[in-house]
């Protein structure tokens, strides 16, 4: 059996189509191809029995070239330097391409977040914190929610960072809780991002998001919130899933419910819900749907399975969901993907908004933030689809052209140095 491309694979083969488009030079895609700089640590933890355990952290820049590093932070028991280096990447062209004056950046630790204690939980986010302390900040590197992560993981790693410093820094990170400088809107500006890009893509097809049918992968921060946002416009959301499995109703399911069970009822998975059957994770990217949003992790869709996938929309709500094997394939039969830097470009669109605040001490409100979002994102898609048109590529390869495009010029005109 050949093996899948990995997300390091991915993200080099995604630049260098986009450097050959661009006609760039050897060492300039080199240049990109190269993480800035890579810190890796270990993470003492005393467990609650009292035994001591060490855990692996990353933290990578991959480019600073258009302002400080900007990426979340991932606890997942697969994360290793390789994945963060490609999540840093895509960040670095994600950010460029909707014009927010940050590099790219991401980090992660080694760890299955379900099987620790929130105690244990918040002793290694703030070693975690401690360790790579100097070299992030406000004007440096600025971290954010990922997969395992959230806005109380953000609470933590910023009040370490200000106890450490002497004073507090809430421009730290992103993706806090509005009580210590949170933005409004930053914990659904994924999801509605996603939902923004999907309508963007069925309004150029023609097509009305009452008539579509949608199944989302992944029930977590991003895919929960897309799914009841796209429900509430008068989508059918007919599937969702967590790690534990999936829940299928071709009739359409009620995600500001199931997502209601699993904040106050304690409900742990999605799989079993009332009134829906079971369905697995491969079963549902395969089910024929108009919509398909991946939103849970990397390399998905693939060579194995891309032919088997029927939606005539795959929207990224996920980081990397979609090799690029499986995006000849998908491309050859006329699917449309919503490409990850475009599609969900609202998490950072919103961290932007969070940091802009937090340096002025200045507060928006929701609808002010909402609005802004949507200009972005809007902004962000039209470019994207028109130099798809333009050059005959798809929506993958022309958002990394205007992404990869901008940082090679910002790289151009400051010059190499010394
Ligand atoms: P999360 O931890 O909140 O949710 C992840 C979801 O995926 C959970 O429901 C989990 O059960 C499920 N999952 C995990 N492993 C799975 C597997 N093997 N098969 C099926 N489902 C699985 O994470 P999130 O923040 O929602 O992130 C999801 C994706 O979106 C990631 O690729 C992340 O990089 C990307 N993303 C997140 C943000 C953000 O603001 N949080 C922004 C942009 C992109």
């Amino acid at each position: 059996m050949v093996a899948r491309q990995s997300a390091w694979e991915s993200a080099q083969i995604q630049l260098a189509e986009a450097v050959k488009h661009l006609g760039l030079d050897d060492g300039t895609h080199q240049l990109l191809a190269t993480p800035r700089r890579e810190m890796t640590v270990s993470i003492p933890l005393r467990r609650d029995d009292g035994h001591v355990e060490v855990l692996r952290g990353y933290r990578v820049q991959h480019n600073l070239s258009r302002g400080p590093a900007k990426g979340g932070i991932r606890y997942h028991p697969s994360t290793d330097i390789d994945e963060v280096r490609a999540l840093a990447m895509w960040m670095t062209w994600k950010c460029a391409l909707i014009g927010i004056p940050y590099g790219g950046a991401k980090g992660g630790v080694t760890i299955d977040p379900r099987l620790y204690s929130r105690n244990e939980l918040e002793r290694v986010t703030r070693r975690y914190a401690s360790e790579i302390g100097p070299i992030v900040g406000p004007e440096k590197d600025i971290p954010a929610p990922d997969v395992g992560t959230d806005d109380q993981t953000m609470a933590w790693f910023m009040d370490t960072y200000s106890v450490n410093k002497g004073y507090t820094v809430t421009g730290v990170v992103t993706g806090k809780p509005v009580s210590v400088g949170g933005s409004q809107g930053r914990g659904g500006a994924t999801s509605r991002g996603v939902m923004y890009s999907a309508f963007a893509a069925l309004r150029e097809a023609g097509v009305a998001p009452r008539d579509v049918s949608v199944a989302v992968q992944g029930f977590g921060k991003v895919g929960g919130l897309a799914a009841q946002y796209l429900h509430d416009a008068g989508c059918k959301v007919v599937a969702v899933s967590d790690v534990k499995g999936g829940a299928y109703n071709s009739m359409g399911l009620n995600p500001a419910a199931m997502l209601r069970a699993i904040r106050d009822a304690g409900m742990e998975s999605v799989a079993g819900y009332p009134g829906t059957d079971p369905i697995s994770n491969e079963e549902l990217l395969e089910l024929d749907v108009d919509i398909l949003v991946p939103a849970a992790l990397e390399g998905v869709i693939h060579d194995g399975n891309a032919d088997a996938v029927k939606a005539r929309f795959i929207v990224e709500g996920a980081n990397g969901p979609t090799t690029p094997d499986a995006d000849a394939i998908l491309e050859a039969r006329g699917a449309v993907v919503v490409p990850d830097i475009l599609a969900n470009s609202g998490g950072v669109a919103v961290s932007y908004f969070e940091w802009v605040q937090d340096l002025q001490a200045y507060w928006w409100t929701e609808d002010e933030v909402n609005d802004r979002l949507r200009a972005i994102m809007d902004k962000a898609y039209d470019e994207v689809s028109t130099l798809a048109r333009e050059q005959g590529v798809s929506l993958r390869t022309a958002a990394q052209m205007i992404g990869v495009g901008r940082v090679a010029e910002a790289h151009r005109t400051r010059g190499l140095y010394p």
